[in-house]
C-alpha cells in the first residue's frame, strides 16, 4: 500500500463549486479559499432551513488502542460507499490540530483509499479557523491582563485567574509560566499557562452555537477569574465578547471540501474529545442535515466518551435526532482488550479476541440505552484472519447486531458497500428512540453517578477533597444545571488506563470539577488531563518538508 499522502496527493480533485453542486448549492452559495476548500456563506441558512433533515449516523468505537480504531477512515469510507450505492450523502469530521501533526505520526483525515482532502491543507492552515479561535483566546487574556494592569476595577484575584492563553503547537515549556515580569509598565506578575487551542473553551463554543448572536452570548458567558468576593468574573464584564465573536466571523462558517472519491465532506471545529465534547460543530451538522439524506460524522475517542457527549452534550444543545450508531472495533483491539501485548497484534489469537469480545458488547448496550440502533463495523486490516473475523461476526449475531466487515482502508467506497447497505436496511427498519441518558437539572453528583455506573459499568463515584468542594461551590452559585462533560482515560470503561476489556467492581476517582460556563458543561475530571503535549524525542516535524517544486513531504 501507498502511504496516506501519497493516495491524497494521487487524488482527482474536482473544483469545490461542482461538490457544492452535488448539494444543491451555487457559487454564490460559497466563499471561495481557493479551488479546493470554501465557506458556507450564512445566508444559505434561510434557503435551506426549510427542508426536511437528512438521517443523521454516528461512527464511534470500542476503547481504542494506541494505534487508533479507525473511526475517521470508516467515517470517510462509509460517506464514499453510500455515494456508491446512490445515496446523496454528506460527511461531518472534526478540524485536525497542528499539534499532533508535528508531534507524533498521526492522521487526521482518515487513512489510505479513505481520506478527506486536500489532505495537506487540512492538516496545515485550511482556512485559518484555529489561527481565529487562538487569536480570540488570547485577545481574552490580553483583555483581563490589561484590566487588573489598569486599577482592576473589577477586583479580580490574581491567584484565581482561570483563563489560559493558548497556541496550536505542542510545546511543553508553556505548560507553567509567569507573566507580567519586567516592572510596573509590564503590568501585573502573575502565573499563567497555554493550552493547545483545542483544548480552549472557545472552540468548544464555537462548536455549540447554534448561530452568530448565540456565539456572542456564549463568549459573553465565560467565567474567567474569581474576584476577591469568590464571585465569577465573566467576559462580559470585560466588555470584550463584541470584538471576540468580530474575531470569529469567518471562523463560525462551516467549511466543504471532499474525500478521495468526491463526496462532500463539511470539516469544522475540532474540540478535544476530554476536556470538552469532541465533535465537529452543531451548525456544520444542521448544514448538512439540510443539505443532504445521509449525514456520517464522528466523534473522539470511544463510545464510553465519544457517544455518550455527542448524545447527552451536543445532539441536547443542537437537538439532534440522532438515527443510528456505527461502531467500530478492530481485531487487533479487541485482542488487546483481551489480553494480548502491543507487539503480537499481527498474529491469530482466538482466544485473546474472544475475552477481549466484552468491550464490543459493553459499547453495544451502552448505545442501546440512549436508544438507537447499531451496527457494528469491522474496521478490516491486512493482517486480520477469517478465522477471527468469523468469531466477531457470530458474536454479533448471538447478540442480535448487525455486523459488516469494512475494508474502506484498503478499498475506498467500494470495500464498504456490505456496510453500508446494512445501515441503509436499519434506518428503513427501525425506528430510532433517542433519548438522553439524564436531566441536566439534577445534582452535579447524580450525574456523574448516572454516567459512571450505566456507561462505565462502575459500582461508585469517590471524590477528592477538592472535586467536594468544586461541587458545592458551583452548587451554591447556582451553577450545577448544565450538562456534564467527563475527562477520563480513553483506553479503558474505567478511570484507569491499565483496565482493558469490561472492568468490574471498579470505582471512579473524580479529582477535580470545573464549569466551560460558555461552552455549556461542567468538565468532571478523572486523573491528569493534559491540555499542551509535548513534542516526543523525535518530532515527526523532523521528516516534514517542502522540496523547489512546492511538493510537500513527510506529512503521514
Ligand atoms: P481514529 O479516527 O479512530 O483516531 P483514524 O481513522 O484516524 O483513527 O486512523 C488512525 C490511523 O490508522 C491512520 O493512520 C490510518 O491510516 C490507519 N488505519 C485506519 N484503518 C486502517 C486499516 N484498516 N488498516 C491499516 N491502517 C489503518
Amino acid at each position: 500500500m501507498k502511504s496516506d499522502i501519497e493516495i491524497a496527493q494521487g487524488a482527482k480533485m474536482k473544483p469545490i463549486i461542482e461538490i457544492a453542486q452535488q448539494l444543491g448549492l451555487g457559487e454564490e452559495d460559497l466563499e471561495l479559499y481557493g479551488k479546493y476548500k470554501a465557506k458556507i456563506s450564512p445566508e444559505v441558512w434561510d434557503k435551506i432551513k426549510g427542508n426536511k433533515d437528512g438521517k443523521l449516523v454516528l461512527v464511534t468505537a470500542i476503547n481504542p488502542t494506541a494505534a487508533g480504531e479507525g473511526k475517521s477512515t470508516v467515517t470517510v469510507g462509509l460517506g464514499q460507499a453510500m455515494d456508491k450505492i446512490g445515496k446523496k450523502v454528506s460527511i461531518c469530521l472534526r478540524e485536525p490540530s497542528l499539534g499532533p501533526v508535528f508531534g507524533i505520526k498521526g492522521g487526521a483525515a482518515g487513512g489510505g483509499y479513505s481520506q478527506v482532502v486536500p489532505m495537506e491543507d487540512i492538516n496545515l492552515h485550511f482556512t485559518g479557523d484555529m489561527h481565529a479561535i487562538t487569536a480570540t483566546n488570547n485577545l481574552l487574556s490580553a483583555a483581563i491582563d490589561n484590566h487588573i494592569h489598569q486599577g482592576n476595577e473589577l477586583s479580580i484575584d490574581v491567584r484565581r485567574v482561570l483563563w489560559k492563553r493558548a497556541m496550536d503547537v505542542n510545546d511543553r515549556a508553556l505548560r507553567q509560566i509567569v507573566v507580567g515580569l519586567g516592572g510596573k509598565t509590564n503590568g501585573m506578575p502573575r502565573e499563567d499557562n497555554f493550552l493547545i487551542t483545542v483544548a480552549s473553551e472557545i472552540m468548544a463554543i464555537l462548536c455549540l452555537a447554534k448561530d452568530l448572536m448565540d456565539l456572542k452570548e456564549r463568549l459573553g458567558r465565560i467565567i474567567v477569574a474569581y474576584d476577591l468576593k469568590n464571585n465569577p468574573v465573566r467576559a462580559r464584564d470585560l466588555k470584550i465578547q463584541g470584538a471576540m465573536t468580530l474575531l470569529l466571523k469567518d471562523a463560525i462558517k462551516p467549511n466543504l471540501v471532499q474525500t478521495l472519491e468526491n463526496v462532500p465532506a463539511f470539516i469544522h471545529g475540532g474540540p478535544f474529545a476530554n476536556i470538552a465534547h469532541g465533535c465537529n460543530s452543531i451548525m456544520a451538522t444542521q448544514y448538512a442535515l439540510k443539505l443532504s439524506d445521509y449525514v456520517i460524522t464522528e466523534a473522539g475517542f470511544g463510545a464510553d466518551l465519544g457517544a455518550e457527549k455527542f448524545f447527552n452534550i451536543k445532539c441536547r444543545y443542537g437537538e439532534l435526532k440522532p438515527n443510528a450508531v456505527v461502531l467500530v472495533a478492530t481485531l487487533r483491539a479487541l485482542k488487546m482488550h483481551g489480553g494480548s501485548a502491543k507487539d503480537v497484534l499481527d498474529k491469530e489469537n482466538v482466544d485473546t479476541l474472544k475475552r477481549g469480545l466484552n468491550n464490543l458488547e459493553k459499547q453495544i448496550e451502552n448505545i442501546g440505552k440512549f436508544g438507537v440502533p447499531v451496527v457494528v463495523a469491522i474496521n478490516s486490516f491486512l493482517t486480520d484472519t477469517q478465522e477471527e473475523v468469523k468469531i466477531v461476526e457470530s458474536r454479533c449475531k448471538e447478540l442480535g447486531v448487525e455486523v459488516a466487515l469494512c475494508k474502506v482502508w484498503e478499498k475506498g467506497g467500494p470495500g464498504g458497500i456490505q456496510l453500508a447497505e446494512k445501515l441503509v436496511d436499519i434506518l428503513n427498519t427501525k425506528e430510532s428512540d433517542f433519548k438522553v441518558l439524564y436531566d441536566e437539572s439534577l445534582s452535579i453528583k447524580a450525574k456523574i453517578d448516572i454516567i459512571v455506573k450505566e456507561i462505565y459499568g462502575g459500582i461508585g463515584v469517590e471524590y477528592t477533597p477538592r472535586a467536594e468542594k468544586a461541587i458545592r461551590e458551583l452548587g451554591e452559585q447556582n451553577l450545577d444545571g448544565l450538562p456534564i462533560c467527563m475527562a477520563k482515560t480513553q483506553y479503558s470503561l474505567s478511570d484507569d488506563p491499565h483496565k482493558l476489556g469490561r472492568p468490574q467492581g471498579f470505582k471512579v476517582t473524580v479529582g477535580d470539577v470545573r464549569i466551560s460556563a460558555g461552552a455549556g458543561f461542567i468538565v468532571v475530571l478523572t486523573g491528569e488531563i493534559m491540555t499542551m503535549p509535548g513534542l516526543p524525542k523525535v518530532p515527526s516535524a523532523e521528516k516534514i518538508d517542502i522540496n523547489e517544486k512546492g511538493e510537500i513531504l513527510g506529512l503521514f
